[in-house]
Formats: structure tokens, sequence, C-alpha cells
């Protein structure tokens, strides 16, 4: 993987960050930090090894000890439950709840915020969340905040649940994208928000490609340059 920045992306749920910083991490050659991915990874190993997700104390007793790995593999992050390498499992829509209720804890935060610092300490990496900007990257040289309105986020879940043979109807899912913000917004710790310094980009009227365009632009000049000469 090519050494380079880190470049913190956040935004709400629906918002297509994933999407996008894929695309730009191909783009610059450097690795993608799915940072909900983790969320959602504790979440599911909590609940395999029979954790009350209520009860901080057990949640911080046990969650060093368990059997859950994060690597960099082949410029994307690889999440290992024992031997098992989690993926889709981390996509229903009940993981993506459980997430949101177990990113509340602190221990669960601080844990995951040291593992997202080590795998971006060599840099050269897109790292996307909640608190990128604001909590775990503060200092990155690119902070972007993507948004989109309800709506345009609803019909793009909409869209990729159907994509993907998950069960889902608009107004159920706009109610939980809702819930979802209200919750990431509102708690104590880590709130998601646009910081001052923050570049916000209101996607709700952009494709994909027009999103990763503006994001290039605002990457400095130095590595797009290094970047051009690599894909030439
Ligand atoms: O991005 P994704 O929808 O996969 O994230 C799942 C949940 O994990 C979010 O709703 C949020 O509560 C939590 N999360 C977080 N901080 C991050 C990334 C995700 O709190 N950096």
């Amino acid at each position: 993987m090519k050494k380079g920045m880190i470049i913190a992306i956040d935004g709400p749920a629906g918002v297509g960050k994933s999407t996008v910083c894929k695309l730009l991490a191909k783009h610059l050659g450097y690795a993608y930090l799915d940072t909900g991915a983790m969320y959602r990874a504790m979440a599911w190993s909590a609940i395999a090894e029979n954790l009350n997700l209520d009860d901080e104390s057990e949640i911080a007793r046990r969650l060093e000890l368990l059997p859950l790995r994060f690597t960099i593999e082949n410029g994307a992050l690889s999440i290992f439950y024992k031997e098992k390498r989690l993926d889709d499992e981390l996509r229903q829509p009940e993981i993506s709840v459980r997430a949101s209720h177990i990113s509340q804890l602190k221990c669960v935060r601080d844990y995951l915020t040291r593992c997202q610092r080590q795998l971006g300490e060599r840099g050269g990496i897109v790292a996307e969340g909640r608190d990128m900007t604001t909590v775990v990257f503060p200092d990155a040289p690119v902070r972007v905040y993507l948004t989109a309105d309800l709506k345009a986020r609803t019909e793009r879940r909409f869209l990729e649940y159907r994509n993907k043979g998950i069960a889902a109807d608009r107004a159920g899912l706009e109610a939980q994208i809702k819930a979802r913000d209200e919750a990431d917004e509102q708690r104590a710790l880590a709130p998601l928000r646009a910081t001052p310094g923050v570049r916000v980009v209101d996607t709700s009227h952009m494709n994909i490609s027009e999103v990763v365009t503006q994001l290039m632009v605002l990457i400095p000049l130095e590595t797009a340059e290094k970047d051009a000469s690599i894909r030439g």
C-alpha cells in the first residue's frame, strides 16, 4: 500500500460514505478503513458471545478478550471473529441498530479508537465513520463531512438493500435512519457533527463520481500529482 496522508471522512447513515471512500482510496492507492464495520463487528461478536449489550461493566471486562481481529489486507479492512471473516452478516439491519447502541459505550469507543489509530499509523488511508474528523484523526490534513437530506439517504439505502436481497421498505428504513442519526448526533461521547475546519459536502443532488471528483479537489496537489503518476 502506498504511503501517504490520512483522509478523514464523517457523515450520517446512508450518505454513501462507503461507496465514495472505497473509490477515493482506490483512486489514490490508499487503504480504505470502514470504522462502522468495526462497531458492527463489536456488536455482532458481543451477541455471538452472549454478552449483555446493556451491561457496560460486562462489556468492558470482556472487550479486549473477544476473539476479534482487525487488519488491513489488500487495501481494505478485514475483520475476523476466530477464523471466520465477517462480512455480509455485519450489514444486517439488526446489527446496524445494535452497533449504534454499543457505540455509545465509552469502553467500546476508547478501544476502537485505539485500534483505528493503530491501523492508520502508517498513513495512506481513507478513514470513514462518525468521529474520524473530530476524535480519531482530528489533525488529518483532509477532513470532510459528507451529508445529504433524509429522503436521498433513504433511497440510497433502499437501493443498496434491494441489490443485496435484504428485505426493506422505504418508510421503515427512513424511520430507522432518522433514529440512528438522532442517536449518533445526540450521544454524549464523540457525537456525529461537522466541527469548524471540516469541509461540508452536501451530496443530495450529486452522483457518486461527482462526489469523488469534488473530494479529489480538496486533496493537496502534491498527493494528486503522485497519484496521477501512479495511474499513468
Ligand atoms: O457506518 P455504519 O452505518 O456502518 O456504522 C454503524 C454504527 O456504528 C453507526 O450508526 C454509529 O452508531 C457507529 N459508528 C460510530 N463511530 C464510527 C463509525 C460508526 O459510532 N466511527
